[in-house]
This record gives C-alpha cells, structure tokens and sequence, in this order.
C-alpha cells in the first residue's frame, strides 16, 4: 500500500468503517510509515477535537442559516443543504485540519462572543455609563434640585419603583442630573451627584442579587442582615446591594472601603 493509498483510508479507519482486506493492509502499513501514523493520529486528534467542541456549542439559528446559504461556501442552489463533508471531503488529505479548525472557529466564535455579550451582568453595562457621563458623552438634564430628579426619574418607570434619592450633602456632594438607561428591557434609573466629594452614580432597577456580577466579593453586614458585593469595572468602583425587590448600584472612583461604607450607612433592610 502507498501513502496515499493509506491517506485515503485513515479517515474510514477512523470512523470504524474500513473493512477488510483494506484494513489489514492499512494496519501493515501503519506499522512501516511514520509519516501515515502522524496523519492517523492528527485525525483522530480532530476528531475528538470537534466532538467535544460540538457539545454544548449551536450555532445561532440566524448564523447556521447564514453560512449555509452563503453561495461562496455552498455553491450552486441545488444543494442549499450541503453536508460538512461534501464541502471539507474535496480539500487535499493535509489541509484538512486546517480547514475544519477555522469553521470550527467560525461558528464557535460569534456563538462565544453573543453568548458574552448576552450574559455581561446588568451591573457592569450599566456603569458604562458613568465613563460616558465623565466624558461629557451623555446626554443628561441637569437640575440641582433632588426633589424634581427623585420625581422624573419615578414618573419615568411609571412609579413602578423609586429611586434611592440619597442625601450626599454631607459629603459635599450635590445632586446634578438624573437619566433613564435601558439595558436588557429593563429600566435603569441613574442618579449622579457631584462636588468637592468628587462623582457618585447611584444606580436603581427592579432585579435580585443574581444581578451583582458573578466575580463581586460579597460581605454580609451582620447588623442589617444585608449582602453588599463589591466590584470594579473600567477603574470605577461599585457597590451593590437589594432593599427588596429594588437593586441599588453605588458607583465612583473613590475608594473601595469608603464606598462600601457609605453603601453600608445608606441601605435600609426590607
Ligand atoms: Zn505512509
């Protein structure tokens, strides 16, 4: 048997689908030629490769669709449905790997990074918008008056839920501006205060603590039988904690324990 005789099986071999007298003559060659062995175990390799990357990976339907009507990939409109094989068969025996890794790749990938993006907790998108609000990217209406934020932000989720309407006046920081944020269909009401004290978002929307990102440290305060969970994004800092059915976000750059101390002060148990 030649070596490309012997290519042209290993595939089948691999499969368990070689049958005498092929086989034998493929294992007597298999012993001889090192070079066939390297292919038959590269094979093999693939093969497992793709299996256990096919588990638990689908492809979006939008996607699957996309590729499979995709004329470049699947010429001709006789086969809309052309099978994996008859497109990676044709291709020369040592490109194949190559081949299946980066269709592998093309459906893996967007598949991961939708899955990402997806699944980004709602507390991490929504502090995007305190690096907006600090680059002067956000448009927001200014008002010095807590009273008239706490209201317009109520009225805009239908009073379903409130603000905090903290009082950070203490800390020499005064209420600016209020907006609504929509993240994931769900309303997110953000208050910013500013002054000497430096930025303080104050993030609220109707959630659990599954909302807090799943790497927060989270520290039970044993007085108010509360959970708070710390977390930072994109050099801010954020403390999360529920009253209710209501989450409530801090986020600034100060420092870590100084937020988590005032989130401690501020939250009310429900
Ligand atoms: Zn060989």
């Amino acid at each position: 048997m030649t070596c490309d005789e012997a290519q042209e099986l290993i595939t089948a071999l691999v499969d368990h689908e070689a049958l005498d007298p092929e086989r034998s003559s493929l294992e007597a060659h298999l012993k001889e030629c090192a070079r066939c062995r390297f292919a038959l175990e590269e094979e093999r390799v693939l093969k497992q490769a793709i299996r256990g990357a096919g588990q638990g990976i689908r492809a979006p339907s939008e996607l699957r669709d996309r590729i499979l009507s995709d004329p470049r990939i699947f010429p001709g409109k006789s086969r809309p449905v052309a099978r994996w094989q008859d497109y990676v068969w044709p291709i020369p025996h040592l490109a194949r790997p190559a081949v299946a890794v980066a269709l592998l790749l093309a459906i893996a990938l967007p598949t991961f990074v939708l899955l990402k993006s997806k699944s980004e907790p709602i507390a991490i998108a929504a502090l995007e918008t305190y690096d907006l609000f600090l680059r002067g990217e956000l448009p927001v209406r200014g008002t010095e008056n807590s009273n008239e934020i706490v209201e317009q932000l109520t009225r805009a989720v239908g009073g379903h839920f409130h603000p905090m309407g903290y009082d950070l006046t203490a800390m020499d920081l005064r209420p600016v501006a209020g907006l609504v944020r929509e993240i994931d269909g769900r309303k997110i009401l953000v208050a910013i205060y500013q002054g000497k004290g430096g930025t303080i978002f104050c993030y609220t929307f109707l959630g659990s603590e599954a909302d807090a990102p799943p790497n927060a440290a989270r520290f039970f305060d044993a007085s108010k039988k509360m959970n708070f969970y710390a977390f930072s994004s994109g050099g801010v800092n954020a403390v999360l904690h529920r009253e209710g059915e209501v989450i409530c976000i801090l986020a600034s750059e100060m420092p870590m324990e100084e937020l988590l101390a005032l989130a401690q002060s501020k939250a009310k148990p429900s």
